[in-house]
């Protein structure tokens, strides 16, 4: 029998997380004090982050240890498997091997909690009481209610307001698991309450939400923000997925020579990814192409401009340099809620910008198609953001199969779609609709932007 499934045991589970920083051919740029225009120090940082996760936001060692607690809850639903998709490469009829690491396995359906619990546990060490977060979708809201109900810790939630409306089921897990959700603009923070005084019928965006979160956890002596992606300590959690997917492709006796993953803020990506690319920058294996595939309605990678930014459009958080279509650019309503973030992590523009990894854009329809297709070979129902890497798998095997070439393809299938059937309706009855990004708008943002000396 051929075989399609790849399985670790608990022992075979990674120990220590892979921190990439401690490999890159140059330092990414400092996070800079909006006030001063200087790199921050990590005292700046306290108000909003435990100390330990400061430290790994700035550590250069190479691994660093998963701690006992955490290690124990990720053996819940980790090791994740590694697929072999071979129905799917029939139906493409392509020379091509695609494998498919699956994190949909998880309580809350996605990577998310691979950082959701290792953050409430740094801050429950450390006598935080209170998590503050944004979420859009809610898959980043879901994960860290997730943790914070195993920590004990008490999270609200700021949730983009529209999908506080237009997705209930989110909020209601968020809700069972004990958080409180607030929608995003509020009456609670200034943020909020500035915005609403502009117009109140601001549905919201993640850049309004960090801000909110940022606000209230900044001014409470007991609570601290948590964020589900872009930071260098949430890409380094995540990194576990690539590690073990090392291991797996070992057993399968193969290496990719394309690995793809979709990006909101990148840390899914980061995580199939840097593992991978460790052994290619330390000169160990050379040959691999990483694909970053992005939505065309919010296209930081490919369309944004690469500078200092702030995370969030009430310029509350330090600045740091990404690819970034502007603080204050409210991307088109796509069902893929956890793409829609205006930029990118900050080691992932970097290496963008060092050749080390290429980026697509594609557009919402294409990727419904390129994940019904998964779904009816695989049997797996994607997350629509999960679509953007299967349609960059596909169009991969596609090449393979005009080029006639077999090569290894390797992509996170980072979420399943269980909470997005919406979504698969409206697609299923002809309503979605492509929407690219407004370059007017872009303009506009990117014009707004900090000058930085
Ligand atoms: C949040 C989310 C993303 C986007 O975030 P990244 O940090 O880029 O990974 C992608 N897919 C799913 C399923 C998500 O929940």
């Amino acid at each position: 029998m051929d075989t399609v499934k790849y399985t670790l045991s608990e022992s075979q589970m990674p120990t220590a997380w892979y921190n990439i920083s401690a490999d890159l051919p140059s330092p990414i740029p400092p996070v800079l004090n909006p006030g001063t225009g200087q790199p921050i120090s990590p005292d700046d940082l306290a108000p909003l982050f435990p100390e330990e996760l400061i430290k790994q936001e700035v550590s250069r060692d190479r691994f660093i240890e998963i701690p006992e607690e955490v290690h124990s809850i990720y053996c819940q639903w980790r090791p994740t498997p590694l697929y072999r998709a071979r129905r799917l490469e029939k139906a493409l009829d392509t020379p091509a091997k695609i494998y498919y690491k699956y994190e949909g396995v998880s309580p809350t359906g996605s990577h998310k909690p691979n950082t959701s619990v290792p953050q409430a546990y740094y801050n429950q060490k450390e006598g935080v009481k209170r998590l503050i977060t944004e979420t859009g979708a809610g898959q980043w809201g879901s994960s860290l209610a997730f943790a914070g109900a195993l920590f004990g810790l008490d999270v609200e939630v700021y949730m983009v307001k529209i999908s506080y409306e237009q997705k209930p089921y989110r909020r209601a897990m968020m809700e069972t698991f004990g958080a409180r959700v607030i929608a995003s603009p509020s009456e609670r923070t200034d943020a909020g309450r500035k915005i609403l005084q502009e117009n109140p019928d601001n549905l919201g965006s993640l850049g309004i939400a960090i801000g909110e979160a940022v606000e209230v956890a900044a001014q409470n002596e007991d609570a601290k923000y948590a964020l589900g992606s872009v930071l260098n300590h949430v890409l380094l959690h995540q990194t576990i997925i690539g590690q073990e997917a090392l291991t797996q492709l070992e057993q399968a006796g193969d290496y990719p020579d394309i690995l793809v993953g979709c990006t909101g803020g990148g840390s899914n990506f980061a995580g199939i990814a840097f593992p991978f690319m460790g052994a290619k920058v330390r000169g160990e294996k050379s040959s691999i192409k990483f694909i970053a595939v992005e939505p065309a309605a919010c296209p930081s990678l490919t369309k944004g401009k690469y500078t200092y930014d702030f995370g969030d459009s009430a310029h509350l958080t330090p600045l740091v340099k990404m690819h970034t279509l502007g603080n204050s650019f409210v991307p088109e309503g796509i069902h893929s809620g956890g793409l829609r973030y205006h930029g990118m992590a900050p080691l992932l523009s970097h290496l963008l910008e060092l050749g080390l990894i290429e980026a697509r854009a594609e557009k919402q329809l294409d990727c419904f198609a390129a994940g019904t297709t998964f779904a009816r070979t695989e049997g797996i129902l994607p997350a629509p953001e999960a679509n953007h890497a299967v349609k960059g798998a596909i169009d991969e095997a596609l090449r393979c199969k005009e080029e006639g070439v077999s090569k290894t393809i390797l992509f996170n299938l980072c979420g399943h779609g269980h909470f997005d059937m919406q979504a698969y309706m409206d697609y299923q009855a002809g309503l979605l609709r492509d929407t690219e990004y407004s370059a007017a708008e872009v303009a506009m943002a990117l014009a707004g932007l900090p000058v930085v000396g």
